[in-house]
């Protein structure tokens, strides 16, 4: 049983289960099967035995697949961020620039309209006083001429 050396970002040779040490003379990283704990093996960097490490059941194993790391916050992506955010922020804005716009016509609109509505219904009272006026007249005609009809000799 030989451990197989951990190539610099190729994982293609850790499985499952395996054990992941360094060799404790040339410092190599390696992997072998779960079966080799405890076992003497030839290092496969230096050829040097080594002792293969037996894993502590209560330590959680560590991944063997390295999770990459976001990229750094560096000073670019933080002014891309900003940029981003400012870009958005204009946006809203204009939106609210909008929605503004949209409300005053709105308003303007309705001031319109009550104008008009005023208007008309003081046309209406006019023409509402006009016919009060054409209804007395007549009803004064109707009494006029009910009264000249029982006047009139039978
Ligand atoms: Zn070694």
């Amino acid at each position: 049983m030989k451990p197989n050396p951990i190539l610099n970002g190729d994982q293609t040779e850790i499985r499952e289960g395996d054990i992941l040490f360094d060799c404790p003379h040339c410092g190599k990283n390696m992997a072998i099967e779960a079966a080799g704990a405890g076992l003497m093996v030839p290092c496969a960097a230096c050829g040097k035995d080594v002792e293969v490490p037996i894993p502590d059941a209560d330590t959680p194993e560590e991944p063997l697949v390295a999770v990459p790391r976001p990229p750094l916050d560096n000073g670019e992506s933080s002014a891309e961020t900003i940029r981003q955010l400012d870009t958005a922020l204009a946006m809203a804005n204009e939106q609210i620039d909008q929605l503004i716009a949209e409300k005053e016509a709105l308003q303007e609109r309705r001031a319109f309209l009550e104008q008009i509505r005023m208007a008309t219904s003081s046309r209406f009272e006019q023409i509402a006083m006009e016919l009060a006026t054409v209804q007395d007249a007549l009803d004064r005609a109707l009494v006029l001429l009910a009264e000249a009809r029982s006047e009139k000799p039978v």
